[in-house]
């Protein structure tokens, strides 16, 4: 980094905090942003700033919002009975994208994960109890099929199936454009149970 003055070798650095971003990245957007202008460089800073400052969580789903309630929880058309779990806010964005889907969400912020030292306190369960004890009639429990996820989803589907609530799980199966023999035994067995009728 010796071959950069202070400045620029600070924001190659910046750059190369970011995910997916390797060194030879980092200098090329460093430099991009120096060959543009200072309006184009203010704006950057500040919609960095922007979105640190004002975005946080929905004080009813967890989901990422700059008002009280997102839009999603504040849409009087959407089925206020349903909520669908999910780990991340970005999995909300994967649903909504499909416009199939009319419930409402909860956000997690992650998975039950004892090798890193996360327990459902550190995530937002309790938030979605108080939710459920308010009319809910089903919840679908849409975190990943990996071990925690599995995990995670059993847990909370322990905890709400007493309450008299209807609890779902997503269906797996073989991705769009994949090969049956290529899928491992639990992605089959899965792709089998949650089989549905035809036509
Ligand atoms: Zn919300």
């Amino acid at each position: 980094m010796a071959y950069y003055a202070v400045p620029l070798s600070k924001l190659i650095e910046q750059f190369e905090r970011l995910p997916g971003i390797g060194r030879k990245t980092a200098q090329r957007l460093a430099f991009f942003v120096l060959n543009g202008t200072d309006e184009q460089a203010r704006v950057f800073a500040q919609a960095i700033l922007d979105a640190k400052g004002k975005m946080h969580t929905c004080k009813v789903c967890q989901n990422l919002t700059d008002g009280d309630v997102c839009s999603i929880c504040g849409n009087p058309s959407r089925d206020h009975a349903t909520i669908c779990v999910v780990e991340d806010p970005r999995d909300v964005v994967a649903f909504e994208r499909t416009r199939d889907y009319n419930g409402l969400y909860h956000v997690l912020h992650g998975v039950i994960s004892p090798m890193d030292g996360i327990g459902p306190d550190q995530l937002h369960v309790k938030e979605l109890l108080g939710r459920v004890a308010d009319g809910v009639k089903e919840v679908i429990l849409a975190t990943n099929p990996d071990v925690e996820g599995e995990a995670t989803a059993l847990y909370i589907s322990r905890l709400i199936k007493p309450l008299g609530v209807k609890v779902t799980r997503i269906a797996y199966g073989i991705p769009v454009g994949g090969e049956l023999e290529y899928a491992d035994e639990i992605t089959l067995s899965r792709a089998l149970e949650g089989r549905s009728e035809i036509g």
